[in-house]
């Protein structure tokens, strides 16, 4: 029987204005698993009006109190960790392990930002003047409007909720429509751990209502946006026209450079999670492998074999290496990816085909594929968003580059190669906001900041130290104690 679920406004689940419903379902087998209200204007502004009134009083809690209650969070989902890791599953598709992970990821994180909670660091500077002293402070920046997709349930609604929280902004969020109920699960856990009623609110329903709504309300002085190019421009101009703060996070096509020097064995081994794992469907999952000429075709052959030996399947089965795709939207958009690439004359090596029979057709599963193709070719420049890469070749390691860097995208980057002055160039070359040295392009820690270059976002940098920037403002404190009127400048 499915689980329904209300819109959790001021501490409460609370019924929606409309009666409208949402099935959420599994990608493997079409069970539903959950129904979740289509919310609606009426009822983001309820949330709105919760986040502004809790405001002034979560702002002025002590940071060290607010990361308690993020950190009583983080060792609650510890505890729930199986539960969650294996619904994250069924709800997203991911296999067991990386849904673990994923859970994982979000206990790091909130382990992590509770921390914040004794820094928010400021600076101390020098004044020209006696007497006088002058500092930063970090101050919340207001209510936040947390958007995010489908392909991180809890990890990527952790980062941002975390951060927004120790900051002291109160917030309302809204999930994907593809996975709230992890996100549900979440914001019952922060309830558990004794966040005040208010400080976080969460309404689910569609973009062009809920987001639509969020995105243009005057109440909310910073948007924290994770999804796709096209809905990121939407956000990004709703947000300046009324000069709010806008952190976004969107595409990616992601290469890994192979040198000739590359260790070989491990390059497989990286390139298979990087571009098959979780089905393709993350951000910085590899699209594009950029492979030396003189290792090409020995290299290929090893890769092809391997990725014919994946097992694809029910993403609760331990023995699976490869989950469906999220649903038939994306099996549709993936599939039309497939044929675009052979219309465009692109190599089929291996997959290309929606998997069918033996109780397949009751989910959303798409054969691991490998197009040989040319850097031009849409296949190797838009985001494809599955279980999708195209194999380029490069004569040297300057072509290697030009290749990796003429896309519009640039999250994440890796090379492979035993020449440390080529590791070190790579990391200046190559046009993203994170680069790998002998590893995947996925992996990334919590602690580091996470975010990207060109059309992959705004410069806002989630997770490691950066993560409260997007929430905080700088104040400049200046404090006087001569006792008389001092003229910055004039004196001089
Ligand atoms: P999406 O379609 O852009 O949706 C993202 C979120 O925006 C969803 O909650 C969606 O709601 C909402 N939304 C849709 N239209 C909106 C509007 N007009 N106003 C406000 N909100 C709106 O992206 P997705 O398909 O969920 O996610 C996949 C994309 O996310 C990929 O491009 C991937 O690369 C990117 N991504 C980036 C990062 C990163 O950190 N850089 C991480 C993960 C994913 P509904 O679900 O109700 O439509």
């Amino acid at each position: 029987m499915a689980e329904e679920y209300g819109h959790y406004i001021s501490g409460e689940w609370v019924d929606s204005s409309g009666d409208e419903f949402f099935d959420v379902v599994n990608p493997a087998n079409g069970e539903v698993l959950a129904r979740f209200p289509k919310g609606t204007r009426e009822d983001v502004q309820r949330a709105l009006e919760a986040s502004k009134e809790s405001f002034r009083k979560w702002k002025s809690t002590p940071p060290a109190k607010r990361g308690e209650i993020l950190l009583r969070a983080g060792q609650i989902l510890r505890e729930r960790k199986d539960e969650l890791g294996k619904l994250l599953a069924r709800e997203n598709g991911k296999i067991l392990s990386e849904a673990r992970g994923e859970v994982q990821e979000a206990i790091d994180f909130f382990e992590y930002i509770a921390g914040e909670g004794r820094r928010l660091l400021g600076e101390t500077v020098a004044t020209e003047l006696p007497d006088k002293f002058a500092m930063t402070i970090r101050v919340a920046t207001g209510v936040a409007g947390l958007i995010t997709p489908w392909n991180f349930p809890i990890a990527i609604p952790s980062w941002k909720i975390g951060a927004a929280l120790v900051s002291g902004c109160t917030a309302v969020f809204k999930p994907a429509s593809g996975t709230p109920i992890l996100g549900a699960k979440l914001v019952s856990v922060l309830d558990e751990a004794g966040l005040p009623p208010g400080v976080l609110n969460m309404v689910t329903g569609s973009g062009s209502v809920v987001g639509d709504e969020i995105i243009n309300s005057p109440v909310v002085r910073v948007i924290s946006f994770t999804g796709g190019v096209d809905t990121g421009r939407t956000v990004y101009s709703c947000g300046a026209t009324r000069l709010a703060n806008v952190g976004l996070e969107l595409g990616g096509k992601n290469p890994i450079i192979l040198m000739d020097d590359a260790d070989q064995d491990l390059a497989v081994e990286g390139v298979l999670f990087a571009a098959f794992g979780t089905a393709g469907q993350r951000c910085t999952a590899c699209s594009r492998l950029i492979v030396h000429k003189k290792i090409y075709d020995e290299f290929l052959d090893d890769l092809v074999e391997e990725t014919e030996d994946l097992k694809v399947g029910d993403p609760l089965d331990p023995s699976v290496d490869v989950g469906p795709v999220k649903g038939k939207e994306q099996e549709e958009k993936i599939l039309g990816y497939i044929d675009i690439g052979k219309q465009e004359g692109a190599r089929l090596l291996c997959g290309g085909e929606k998997l069918n029979g033996g109780g397949y057709e009751l989910g959303t599963f798409i054969q691991p594929t490998i197009f040989e193709g040319k850097p031009n070719m849409r296949i190797a420049k838009e985001e494809i968003f599955g279980p999708v890469l195209t194999v380029l070749e490069a004569k040297n390691y300057q072509e290697a580059v030009e290749i990796a860097n003429d896309v519009e995208y640039g999250l994440s980057s890796s090379i492979y190669t035993q020449n440390v002055n080529l590791a070190f160039r790579a990391i200046q070359d190559i046009e993203a906001g994170i680069t790998y040295i002998n590893a995947p392009t996925i992996g990334a820690e919590v602690q580091l900041p996470f975010g990207g270059v060109k059309s992959t976002g705004t410069g806002a940098r989630e997770a490691g130290t950066t993560a409260i920037e997007e929430f905080t403002e700088i104040k400049s404190v200046y404090i006087d104690y001569s006792g008389r009127l001092q003229k910055a400048q004039i004196e001089r």
